[in-house]
């Protein structure tokens, strides 16, 4: 296809079907859209000086324009229901439909979180099988289900190593938590936000930890370390038997970002690792949809010897009821949320749970895990493998096949888009130079992979025939352009001013 990025303009500044959008406060106005309530009849005003003065600013659309102005902003979004959606280390899974069916049953759809616990009972059942699944699947004894998100768990996982810490009368003394130079940004921001400080682990040069300099750091003054299994570079930490050894021998916990649970989940019980304590994304690994900031659920799985600081509440079952516990116990670090946790986000990832059962579970981690492997198999020979080997389910890139084209990963990454796709995640890990990591997740299909994987072979023989040109221009057929990245960062604009006022 021939790029025509000169295609002349249109009188609306529509691209067909793709229908430019203003802000609903630019669109309405009381005198434009909207209806009109005829003015009140004279009544003694009671608000004793309190009455609006000047117009109230609300948009004032119709119902038809109002549905119109979030469906079409709902069409500029990309979304797993309209294709691939590569992001490393998000696991962008499709949601099956039968997660939204079982969601919406009205009995766990609109139970009121302050509901008794009388008329719960089913809604707490299934928090508490979900809890056993989760503990069965990770060899856990214990599990904390209020936390958010990924982050959420993290956080609740460092509160209940700091609160165990602190117990010993260590909590002055053990100040240091270790983190792999590859790991996740919000491993040492959790971290940190508790009061500890962080220092790296280097990575070794396969790509993994490096034992011996992580030993080096060990000391009397560890209270954890972080590690990601399978670690943020889609490759299983092959020590990490002797990692968790060497951290519990050093009197320190082992915190494990379960993140990436959909390589492993029914092969690998991480309690048989040695994990202390790990979070685990429903949203993730138990296909409950996400992106866009939310909704999550970290539901947090804790060994024995932190069990004790678990936050509240938690459901417990006695003479065959179930009942919420509120109150947290002398030892638990507190409460984390103000309910039980994401009761939407519990349903969906127990529908997938038990729709597709232990074998299916398996399968979900082989499978994912072999799409990958599929993927790096395919474009290996135009793209440049971070690291030698097999994968686990995602595969990393650097940008060395790129070098001496003018392309960057940037570049790259915004060409896709004009080609339909959703970028991978770009530039994480930060140990690898340019890094493009692609997890394609057990849910595409062979021919959908085939697609993806000539698409990007193609950009990156164009890249290399010198096309850094178009790839600089790119992406020309969304709805925006290349956008200045660092200003919305940096000088958001985060309150719209009317055209008249502005001027
Ligand atoms: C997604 C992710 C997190 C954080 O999880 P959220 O649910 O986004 O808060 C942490 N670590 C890794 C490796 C992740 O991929």
């Amino acid at each position: 296809m021939t790029v025509n990025p000169q295609a002349p303009p249109t009188f609306t500044g529509n691209k067909a079907l793709q229908i430019e959008e203003a802000l609903s406060f630019e669109i309405g106005g009381f005198d434009r859209t909207g209806v009109d309530f005829p003015p009140a009849e004279d009544r003694p005003n009671r608000l004793g000086g309190l009455g609006r003065d000047s117009d109230i600013g609300l948009p004032g659309l119709s119902e038809p324009e109002t549905m119109r102005h979030f469906v079409r902003l709902s069409q500029k979004n990309y979304a797993i229901d309209m294709g691939p959606f590569p992001l490393g280390s998000c696991t962008m899974k499709h949601n099956p439909r039968l997660n939204e069916k079982i969601a919406r049953l009205p009995g766990f759809a609109d139970l009121h979180p302050l509901a008794p616990q009388a008329c719960a009972q089913g809604a707490l059942e299934l928090i508490d099988t979900l809890a056993f699944w989760l503990k069965e699947l990770t060899g856990m004894p214990a599990v904390a289900m209020s936390p958010k998100a990924g982050a959420h768990g993290e956080l609740c996982g460092m509160m209940a190593i700091k609160a165990a810490i602190d117990a010993r009368g260590e909590g002055d003394k053990r100040t240091r938590v270790l983190a792999p130079e590859s790991a996740h940004g919000t491993n040492p921001a959790t971290a940190v936000q508790c009061g500890f400080t962080v220092e790296e682990i280097p990575g070794d040069a396969t790509g993994r930890v490096d034992l011996a300099a992580l030993k080096e750091k060990l000391g009397d003054d560890v209270a954890a370390i972080m590690v990601t299994n399978p670690n943020t570079c889609g490759l299983f930490e092959r020590d990490i038997r002797a990692i968790a050894d060497a951290v519990h021998e050093a009197g320190g916990y082992f915190y494990c970002d379960g993140a990436n649970f959909n390589a492993i989940a029914g092969k690998v019980k991480p309690g048989d690792l040695g994990v202390d304590a790990m979070h685990i994304n429903l949203h993730k690994t138990f296909s409950t949809p996400h992106g866009g900031g939310g909704p999550g659920a970290g539901p947090t799985v804790l060994a024995q010897a932190l069990a004790p600081y678990a936050p509240a509440p938690y459901v417990v079952r006695q003479d065959g009821e179930y009942h919420l516990v509120e109150t947290p116990s002398a030892e638990s670090f507190g409460r984390l949320t103000a309910f039980h946790g994401q009761m939407g986000m519990f349903t969906r990832a127990l529908s997938y749970m038990m729709s597709h059962g232990v074998d299916g579970i398996r399968q979900v981690a082989e499978d994912a895990v072999l799409n990958a492997n599929y993927v790096l198999a395919r474009l290996k020979g135009e793209m440049t493998p971070a690291f030698e080997g097999y994968c686990m389910h995602e595969a990393l890139f650097d940008d060395r096949f790129l070098k001496d084209t003018g392309v960057e990963t940037i570049d790259f990454a915004k060409a896709m888009i004009d080609e339909g796709y959703h970028p991978m995640t770009m530039y994480f890990p930060l140990v690898v130079h340019g890094a493009m990591l692609i997890e394609p997740t057990e849910s595409e299909s062979k021919r959908e992979l085939d697609l993806f994987c000539d698409a990007l072979l193609s950009l990156a023989k164009r890249a290399k025939a010198g096309a850094a040109e178009a790839f600089k221009a790119a992406p020309v057929y969304s709805p925006r352009r290349r956008l200045d990245e660092t200003a919305a960062a940096r000088k958001p604009v985060l309150r719209w001013t009317p055209a008249k006022a502005a001027e």
